[in-house]
């Protein structure tokens, strides 16, 4: 079977970034489980792993519009320090889930001055060539409510 529109593909991953260096893989022995066709991975990767199957390896460099888009200055923004009350200690780092315009949105503390902090809504990965390293582990079809929720059902917690 291969993967294609629809399909339960499981993959191990290595991303690698342009320098070479990791930043990120699948756990030893447990795959990622995704639903091909459902936006669950970037497109470049899907795009990629389309119509590969068992046993494959897929090598990628995918552009960031590809990936988590460009980098975009205008998320880079300085808000009140009061918009962190009852956080303990604000520091560079931190990550926060915040209400936007365009709906929820993670960001990242830049920058923490007297008043104000400087936050960052980019995706960590935002801007950024993205080097996959992938082997196809396993490819099956979805079932009817998979398909209904648009991900995949593995066993593990389900939101
Ligand atoms: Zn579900």
């Amino acid at each position: 079977m291969q993967a294609k529109q629809d399909n339960v593909v499981s993959i191990h991953y290595v991303l690698r970034d342009t320098d070479g260096e990791i930043i990120d893989q699948s756990a030893e022995g447990q795959p990622l489980n995704y639903l091909h066709g459902h936006g669950n991975i970037v497109p470049g990767l899907e795009k990629a792993i389309e119509g590969h199957g068992e046993g494959d390896e897929v090598k990628a460099t995918i552009e960031p519009e590809e990936a988590y888009g460009p980098h975009r200055e205008d998320l880079i923004q300085k808000v009140s320090k009061d918009a962190f009350q009852g956080v303990d200690e604000l520091a560079p780092g931190m990550s926060f889930r915040a209400e936007s315009d365009a709906g929820p949105m993670i960001v990242t503390v830049k920058e923490v001055e007297e008043n104000e902090v400087t936050v960052d809504g980019n995706h960590v990965l935002a801007g950024q060539t993205l080097d996959f390293t992938v082997n196809v582990a396993a490819v099956r079809e979805a079932s009817a409510e998979e398909l209904e929720h648009g991900h995949v059902h593995d066993g593990s917690t389900h939101e």
